[in-house]
């Protein structure tokens, strides 16, 4: 079975990463939190894959959605409706936020971004800039990797499209204005309105209501209403990124939901399908989808809408309501939360601890003025750190976690129990030896 492996390094390429030394772990079953490699050696899945297995592995309801659509109607084109796009939007409508009321379903984040771009220009047209955070990752494809501020992504692309302007972040541990929270009066998002006000032409803010891959950055309570008021005075929409925080992962259906704010146009994907096959969600207003009563719809995929990922909605939003897991995840939540800070007693490379609902981050430094073990965001992605060794150690005791540069991912499936939460945090607990070690 290693000739597995062996003929991926050959046949596949390994993405963010130097094709060298790429010696990908055969994967060949997975059920609930675990998945097992072709050894049978069972690894705990910490980090939900990407932030997106919410439901976990192998959930019989999503898989039977998918296979009964696949026998009844795998694909019809775009220009025919059929009863599982409705289903599907129904479903929808159950439980994002009330301001969203019409879909364009695509087969990615990257792609639902895409949509929400080319519809608020289309929308707000002469009006093209769009705001974006610095520490932000929007998906890869050309569009979204230009709304992403992480710039050690642009290494393919370091000709971004036109029109983006930044602003920066909530990141209080490090905060880019060297303020304090709460006496900053929260400057970081009332200078979105500055911003706005000089730029002109601003068709839209996106925003991860907790940023992600850069690090699950919780902005303090004020800053999304804020945020929202200021797009609102403007006249510029509001698009929250919901590709990771949505489903669940903060228990509420949406990140927003948990500082009562309504979008103009939501994306989503990841536990939409619960990432067992490819779908993007873009979500808009009825201000937005009225607007193209009378101008043309201007985007379109032959895979959009396609039946067997929308089948899977439904069936996801099933899966939560039978299984109670908002209310699981927000019981769980201030759990996490003191074993999480517990590591952070005891362990001196653990600098700040972060989170809501199953969605936290562990930032690790290598002295007492809380230095970055990576030099964030200098440090060109796929040259491993520190940390990437962390999260290699704690592979190689069966327990996988998503990190970046400086800070470990924890964002377990939905589903998991307080013991299979309690096997995680021990394991890391363990690991974190490796980062205390290199702490001086
Ligand atoms: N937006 C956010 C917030 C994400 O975290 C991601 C992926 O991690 C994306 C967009 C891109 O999604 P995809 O990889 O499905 O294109």
């Amino acid at each position: 079975m290693e000739q597995i492996s062996e003929r991926s390094r050959e046949l596949l390429y390994g993405t963010w990463r130097k094709q060298r030394g790429w010696s990908p772990i055969n994967v060949v079953s997975a059920d609930g939190v675990y998945f097992f490699d072709s050894s049978g050696k069972r690894y705990l899945d910490f980090s939900s894959q990407l932030v997106s297995t919410n439901l976990g592995h192998r959930n019989g309801a999503v898989i039977d959605a998918i296979v009964e659509q696949a026998k009844k109607l795998p694909y019809v084109s775009p220009a025919f409706t059929t009863e599982v796009k409705i289903r599907a939007a129904e479903a929808l409508l159950k439980v994002v936020p009330k301001s969203i009321r019409k879909f364009f379903f695509s087969t990615s984040g990257a792609e639902a971004n895409e949509a929400a771009v080319k519809l608020s220009r289309m929308v707000k047209s002469p009006a093209y800039k769009v705001l974006a955070r610095y520490r932000s990752y929007h998906g890869s494809t050309y569009g979204a990797i230009s709304l992403t501020g992480d710039y050690r992504r642009w290494l393919a692309e370091p000709h971004t499209m036109p029109g983006i302007v930044r602003y920066p972040e909530p990141y209080c541990f490090r905060c880019p204005l060297k303020l304090n929270y709460p006496q900053c009066g929260l400057a970081c998002v009332n200078y979105v309105d500055y911003v706005i006000k000089q730029e002109s032409n601003v068709a839209a803010v996106v925003v991860e209501p907790i940023t992600g891959t850069n690090g699950v950055i919780v902005p303090p309570p004020e800053y999304l209403p804020t945020l929202r008021k200021i797009t609102s005075e403007n006249g510029v929409l509001f698009i929250a990124d919901e590709v990771m925080t949505g489903w669940g992962r903060t228990g509420e259906w949406f990140a927003v939901n948990r500082w009562g704010v309504e979008p103009d146009i939501l994306t989503t994907a990841k536990g939409a399908s619960n990432t067992y096959v490819p779908l993007g969600v873009t979500g808009t207003s009825k201000e937005v989808a009225d607007f193209f009563e009378d101008h043309l719809f201007a985007h379109g995929h032959t895979y959009e809408a396609h039946p067997l990922a929308l089948a899977t909605i439904p069936a996801v939003v099933a899966e939560f309501e039978r299984m109670k897991l908002l209310d699981h995840v927000k019981r769980l939540e201030s759990y996490i939360g003191k074993r999480l800070n517990e590591l952070k007693e005891s362990h001196r490379s653990v600098g700040d601890v972060r989170g809501v609902g199953f969605f936290w981050a562990l930032e690790l430094v290598k002295d007492s003025r809380n230095t970055p073990f990576s030099d964030y965001p200098q440090r060109a992605i796929g040259e491993p750190g520190e940390v990437d060794r962390l999260a290699a150690k704690l592979l190689e005791m069966g327990v996988y976690v998503y990190n970046g540069p400086s800070w470990l991912i924890i964002a377990p499936p939905l589903v998991a129990t307080e013991e299979q939460l309690d096997e995680g945090i021990r394991a890391i607990d363990n690991a974190l030896k490796y980062t205390d070690d290199k702490y001086s």
